[in-house]
């Protein structure tokens, strides 16, 4: 009987295996930023790494990456904050069998650091599938794909990039070596220069961990100008698109716990009512509470004002309390964070809605996490990086490891 057992095991191993290889590769490919060679005005970049799977080539319900009338050489891009070990990627075609066809040909291109390179290999051309370019593994913060269009302008619906699950990578702390001392000099000047770095209990980590893994913000409308619900609607999608850009870091990373970290906005305060053109419920709306010469959601439902975490004079209930405040202040330049939220210009803010970083938020945003400013020093071998404001406009490698060490110091007061 015993021997008898070990068969079925036996088989079992042997089918679960290849199985197991498979899933061993990851999508890194939506903690990327897209970006491309050209755009056609009704069509989105931002398609090619939102996770959906195309139902066919001429793809009329999802938004679509295309050229049109662009032909020749095309390229779309995925950016990353941190370099990524890959080894294969897909690509799914646009073909609406009219002005956007399947290219000619395709090729994977990587940075290296100071120009773009081939990736050697095999690039099929199909319609309604997913084409795999499999290739010797690469480490690289960006992978283009290079179109030449054939009978048409081209595009893409989706691109998948996917980097081996080693347990290396970003899954535990292993900052490339040249980051480690100025990531060391970092931490030690928090230490020397933050009154309580440990101690203080109401970081952006202690807020999403308070919530397990989502954020609200409060939106405190420092204008007099009006805002439709469209209006609204953006500003709630911009600021999540931002937020995001920080929590992809995290994605993965150290026993952080959380894929994605969805981001609500629960209230809006305004000076008053009329200013705002919607008559619906889906946010709390909060009138002439001025605080800071400013309007500013009910105090009983904002994190800074109960730092216990609970809320038992919020009208709403603890659903509707907010962790952050977005401060949007007209004629505001510059900006400034913290554990109370972020506060930017209104105009800066509603003029780049749409901009891929929308970098004085994300800088505001780093605060909020507990990222320091360098106005009066330059850690060892680093240049440019977001948190030394005007040295650069997105999260860079450097930002990124800043932001995974305040976890890795913080991460034992969760249990993790
Ligand atoms: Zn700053």
């Amino acid at each position: 009987m015993r021997r008898l057992a070990i068969l079925p095991l036996l088989l079992l191993m042997t089918l679960l295996f290849p199985l197991r290889e498979a899933a061993a590769d990851t999508n890194v490919a939506r903690s990327a930023t897209p970006s491309a060679s050209y755009t056609s005005t009704w069509e989105s970049v931002a398609a090619i790494n939102d996770g959906i799977d195309p139902p066919r080539s001429n793809d009329t319900v999802n938004r679509r990456w295309g050229t049109w009338p662009q032909t020749g050489t095309q390229w779309a891009e995925l950016t990353w904050p941190a370099t990524q070990t890959l080894r294969s990627a897909d690509v799914y075609f646009f073909d609406d069998g009219g002005g956007v066809r399947v290219p000619a040909s395709w090729k994977l291109q990587y940075w290296t650091g100071s120009a773009y390179a081939d990736v050697p290999g095999t690039y099929p051309v199909a319609a309604d599938t997913y084409n795999t370019a499999s290739f010797a593994q690469v480490s690289t913060t960006r992978l283009r794909v290079v179109l030449q269009s054939g009978q048409g302008s081209v595009g893409l619906l989706e691109v998948r990039a996917f980097a081996p699950d080693t347990g290396g990578g970003t899954s535990g702390w292993n900052p490339p070596a040249s980051l480690v001392t100025p990531l060391d000099e970092v931490w030690r000047h928090v230490e020397s220069t933050y009154p309580n770095p440990y101690g203080f209990r109401n970081y952006g980590w202690d807020q999403i961990m308070a919530n397990r893994g989502s954020i609200n913000y409060c939106v405190r409308w420092d204008s007099s100008a009006t805002v439709t619900a469209a209006q609204r609607d953006q500003i709630h999608a911009a600021l999540a698109r931002q937020f995001k850009k920080w929590m992809d870091v995290m994605a993965g990373h150290n026993g952080w716990p959380y894929a994605e970290v969805p981001l609500k906005v629960v209230g809006w305060a305004v000076r008053d009512r009329a200013q705002l053109q919607w008559s619906d419920t889906s946010v709390d709306v909060y009138v002439n509470n001025i605080r800071e010469n400013a309007p500013q959601c009910a105090e009983p439902c904002g994190r800074f004002f109960n730092q216990s975490g609970n809320y038992p004079n919020c009208p709403g209930g603890a659903s509707h309390h907010y962790d952050m405040s977005l401060w949007l202040t007209a004629g505001f330049s510059g900006g400034a964070g913290g554990d109370w939220g972020q506060r930017v210009g209104s105009e800066y803010y509603m003029s780049n809605l749409n901009t891929a970083s929308m970098h004085i938020l994300l800088h505001e945003i780093g605060h909020s996490f507990g990222l320091d400013d360098f106005y009066d020093w330059t850690p060892t071998g680093v240049c440019c990086f977001l948190m030394k404001a005007g040295s650069a406009t997105s999260i860079t490698d450097f930002d990124a490891w800043m932001f995974r060490d305040w976890w890795r110091h913080l991460k034992s007061r969760y249990g993790l």
